[in-house]
């Protein structure tokens, strides 16, 4: 399994700054552990979903 953006070291992420701005564009999951946010759950280690700021949204994912 990949690591998730919470294992991410500081090399990681200034390496993989491109997928890291991927993932957390439009944010729709945040790590309750560690407080960084994704719009897809499985990079988070604890992730819960961000309370619907815009309802319409929650109709196009999953
Ligand atoms: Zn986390």
């Amino acid at each position: 399994m990949a690591k998730t953006l919470c294992d991410w070291s500081k090399k990681d992420l200034e390496k993989r700054a491109d997928a890291l701005a991927r993932l957390v564009r439009e944010p729709r999951w945040y790590c309750r552990k560690c407080a960084r946010v994704a719009n897809i759950s499985k990079v988070l280690c604890k992730p819960r979903k961000l309370p619907g700021l815009d309802p319409a949204l929650d109709d196009i994912s999953d």
